[in-house]
């Protein structure tokens, strides 16, 4: 089979290792837009069960993932001046960049023919049995075809801005700063022994009351760095200039399609949906896509079989996730029900706000009866470790007293 993927990014990288592993007969192309090695964004997260995924999918990129991936197993918010820190909150981060890089050369020593600073449109589409857009967000493939696929985007009232920085943060960190013109936050996470992520998000008064959105890049960058000076230890910000040498404030757009193919062109990652980067979880689906995809093809008997079985395999494992991450943006456009709740109390609906009910019930009451119901879950983990031992100890005692 000839494969044309069309976006060097995770979905269309790691698409093109998994159809090299399935069969090395297989044509696989990938057509990436920009220059080799240069790419947006820093780093990005993902938890365990993704890598047990890779694992059995492709052990030998999983284990450089692995190795090039940093951990940590705390979360942290700060709330003006306040710390609270809770145990438990797993992640990994790495670099977007180093990711790629990975992919890339694992695609390359497989066989895939890597073809940068090819950017393709409808006016050029490869000659091949399958396209796959891996394009992104705003996929050029999809867009030319915008009515076929049903595209919706939704876009956000927050804006949001990534950035980078030198300070390695031990956990994930939040930061809630309170200024004259309203909230700002940040939430970072580390992706390497150097750096980490800093993702910065307001609603657009705060941005304009700030000067932000008129600000030039270091003028920006300097006024966030005395913002969250009290996390980053003196260390700086690191943008990426846009041509005009402004900042790159943007606006969070949720994309869904109707239908995930048309013909031989099939839509993976950002390219056919997106969820509120407060998840983190983008980069997953886009390797989740790639590893269905590459399953339906393997297992099917022909192409649009292959194609409508990916599309509703994926569609229905979104659907939780893509409810999570709305519920998750609105939490934070909503910011001012909870953030002057007792920082505990805070901190806790925080790690709630993927829930459908929690816009519903009063925080404080939620608040309660959620940790009301963990106690519950404690008292049933607990009655569940107990009743074998004690089985075990009687069927012990029986046994003694018939001697
Ligand atoms: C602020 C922010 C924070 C995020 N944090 C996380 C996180 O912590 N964890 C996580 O899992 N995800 C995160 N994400 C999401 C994640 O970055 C994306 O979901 C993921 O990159 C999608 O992968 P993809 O391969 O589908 O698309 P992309 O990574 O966007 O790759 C698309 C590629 O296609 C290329 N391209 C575009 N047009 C063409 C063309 N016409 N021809 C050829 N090539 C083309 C582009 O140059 C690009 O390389 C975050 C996103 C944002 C905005």
């Amino acid at each position: 089979m000839k494969v044309a993927c069309v976006g060097g990014g995770p979905a269309g990288l790691y698409l093109s290792i998994l159809l090299k592993r399935q069969d090395p007969s297989h044509d696989v192309t990938v057509h990436e837009r920009d220059p080799e090695g240069s790419t947006y964004g820093w780093g990005v997260t993902y938890w365990q069960g993704l890598l047990d995924r890779l694992r059995d999918c492709d052990p030998e990129s999983a284990s450089a993932i692995e190795a090039e991936s940093v951990r940590w197993n705390e979360g942290v918010a700060h709330v003006r001046d306040l710390a609270t820190r809770q145990p438990g909150d797993e992640g990994h981060g790495i670099g977007r960049h180093k990711l790629l890089e990975i992919l890339a050369a694992r695609a390359r020593a497989l066989g895939v023919r890597l073809e940068y600073e090819s950017g393709i449109t409808a006016e050029n589409l490869p000659d091949a049995d399958l396209v796959v857009a891996g394009d992104g967000v705003h996929s050029v493939l999809r867009t030319h075809h915008a009515d076929d696929f049903g595209a919706e985007l939704t876009p956000g009232r927050n804006s949001y801005i990534w950035l980078g920085t030198t300070k390695v943060f031990d956990s994930f960190t939040f930061a809630f700063v309170e200024t004259e013109h309203g909230w700002i936050w940040c939430y970072g996470y580390p992706f390497s022994s150097e750096q980490s992520t800093c993702v910065i998000e307001c609603a657009p008064d705060t941005l304009a009351g700030l000067g932000l959105d008129r600000a030039s890049e270091g003028d920006g960058l300097a006024r966030l760095g005395k913002l969250f000076a009290h996390i980053l230890d003196g260390r700086p910000l690191i943008g990426r200039a846009a041509a005009d040498g402004s900042t790159q404030w943007l606006t969070f757009r949720t994309l869904t399609n109707r239908s995930w193919y048309r013909g031989n062109l099939v839509l993976i990652g950002d390219a056919a949906h997106t969820t509120h980067y407060s998840i983190g979880a983008g980069t997953t689906l886009a390797l989740e896509d790639a590893i269905a995809l590459a399953d339906a093809l393997r297992e099917s008997a022909d192409l649009p079989t292959a194609l409508a079985r990916y599309e509703g395999e994926r569609k229905s494992a979104l659907l939780s996730l893509q409810s999570a991450a709305r519920y998750s943006a609105q939490w934070y456009e909503n910011l001012t029900r909870y953030i002057h709740l007792p920082p505990e109390q805070m901190f806790a609906l925080l790690g709630q706000r993927h829930s459908p009910l929690l816009p519903y019930v009063p925080p404080q009451l939620y608040y309660r009866l959620d940790r009301a119901a963990g106690q519950l879950g404690a008292l049933r983990r607990f009655k569940r470790w107990l009743g074998p031992k004690l089985a075990r100890g009687a069927h012990a005692r029986a046994l003694t007293s018939r001697k």
